[in-house]
């Protein structure tokens, strides 16, 4: 039995008509069975009908780049780099070895806080110190599943490290000793077929300055066996730019080139570091970059040359990173951030960011991104997932004119009234129908409390600095 959506007015993400009013949408079996001014009511029995009007209607945001139990670290730090904040942040994990317990109810929150705030699909590319297991990635499962998210499984895969390469160029010690990860991957891979009508998994070679070419190999065999996505982290940072240089003659993406890496089944988040003749191999793979501006900004990694890739046509999708490193898992934010950011790096107007292209950056983009739902989510359109948000327009809302600039501009998911994950209501009047919010909060309040003081008793790393600095990087 059918829900009938009357009386809406409908982000469409479409250029020319981004918003059209009076429409019907009819969600069927998942799926948007159909859409427009006057639907076919005879084909498909209502059983549920929902009252729009003076609403508004949009696809589901995507996060096409996070890292959920990071939520645990939630602003422990600040003022520190990116290679600085991943020691902190593993040597925190490490001391504490969290159970899968734990891994579910933080991912949870975090899933929990995006569906809020009109997220209905994320990409988790997850790592947690020490080792992967199956049992860990169950745990990320089981929070996709508990919350009612679309969720994308992207296990952090690495077996070396860029720093100890740099620091010893003899190629000794560089192993970080992670135990084999293909049986354990394609057991969950299974799993999911099995068990998950929502959940999807990705290859997440961690980054491939942390990764050595037979894994990077491995990872383009089983991706085109198993015809899945491959997710990474690119040229963050002005030290992983600086160190692949002296690594890899030709610079890191040539090395992926060379390996079989760029193709449209690769996302790679941030890419801040790639030069123009890399965004050129990048687009002519197909391949899509993540921009993640809060966190390129709390990091002070740098700024994403979104409007070079955009210009040479590579898909840009939005993503939040972690909940440590950009504080929130708000795709609102980061539409607002990344239309905001592209004015610093051009003088050019016409050239910026607007609102429509970062409200398609978060959804059709996102979706383009992540091999399993391209062409499914993304958009309401006839076929597609029943992905999407109603939003009852809260004050910063009001007075509401042009819809698509103040979605992008002053939204922040307050307005989110009424989710749909693959046609099922997860939250009503902003409320989470599938999990008990107060009861989550209080299980990782506890979980996050112990870390902190972990976090505490660490050592500083002044000696990193020194070695950046003694390379006359900075
Ligand atoms: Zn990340």
């Amino acid at each position: 039995m059918a829900i009938l959506l009357e009386d809406v007015t409908l982000i469409t993400t479409g250029i020319k008509k981004p918003v059209l009013t009076g429409q019907q949408i009819i969600i069927d079996r998942g799926v948007v069975a159909d859409v427009g001014r006057q639907v076919d009511l005879q084909k498909f029995p209502v059983r549920k009908r929902i009252d729009c009007s003076g609403k508004i209607v949009m696809p589901g945001l995507i996060n096409a780049h996070s890292h959920l139990t990071e939520v645990l670290q939630r602003s422990f730090r600040d003022n520190v780099r990116m290679e600085t904040w991943r020691e902190y942040r593993a040597g925190t994990e490490k001391a504490v070895r969290l159970t899968p317990e734990d891994i579910t109810a933080a991912a949870s929150l975090a899933c929990a806080e995006m569906l809020k705030a009109g997220v209905t699909a994320v990409v988790d590319h997850f790592s947690t110190r020490p080792g992967l297991s199956v049992e860990k990635m169950r745990a990320i499962v089981s929070a996709f599943d508990r919350t009612g998210i679309r969720g994308v499984l992207a296990p952090s895969l690495r077996d070396q490290d860029f720093l100890t390469l740099l620091k010893d160029r003899s190629g000794k010690k560089t192993s970080v000793g992670e135990e084999p990860w293909e049986e354990k991957v394609l057991e969950i891979i299974r799993d999911t077929q099995k068990t998950s009508k929502c959940t999807s998994v990705m290859l997440g070679p961690s980054n491939p300055l942390n990764c050595s070419d037979s894994l990077l190999l491995k990872v383009v065999e089983i991706a085109e066996a198993q015809n899945l996505g491959i997710h990474t982290h690119l040229l963050e940072t002005k030290l992983q730019q600086w160190g692949a240089r002296r690594l890899y003659s030709g610079g890191v993406v040539a090395r992926m080139k060379k390996l079989g890496l760029l193709s449209p089944r690769l996302s790679a988040a941030h890419g801040i570091w790639l030069t123009e003749r890399e965004m050129d191999f990048m687009a002519s793979a197909g391949a899509s970059v993540v921009h993640n501006p809060a966190s390129n900004l709390k990091l002070g990694s740098g700024l994403a040359p979104v409007i070079k890739l955009r210009n040479r046509g590579v898909n840009v999708a939005l993503g939040t990173d972690g909940g440590d490193t950009s504080d929130t898992y708000s795709i609102f934010e980061q539409m607002r951030l990344a239309a905001f950011l592209s004015r610093l790096t051009s003088e050019d107007s016409a050239q910026w960011v607007t609102s429509r292209e970062a409200l398609r950056m978060a959804t059709l983009n996102g979706a383009r991104a992540i091999p399993a739902w391209r062409n499914k989510i993304g958009k309401i359109q006839k076929g597609y997932c029943a992905d999407l948000v109603i939003l009852k327009p809260h004050l910063r809302l009001c007075p509401l004119n042009d819809i698509v600039n103040q979605l992008v501009y002053c939204e922040s998911g307050q307005s989110v009234d009424t989710v749909f994950v693959n046609g099922e209501i997860v939250l009503r009047n902003g409320r989470l129908l599938r999990v008990d919010e107060r009861r989550l909060t209080e299980q990782v309040q506890s979980v996050s409390e112990k870390m902190y003081r972990t976090y505490q008793r660490l050592p500083r790393h002044g000696s990193d600095i020194r070695f950046y600095r003694k390379r006359d990087w900075i």
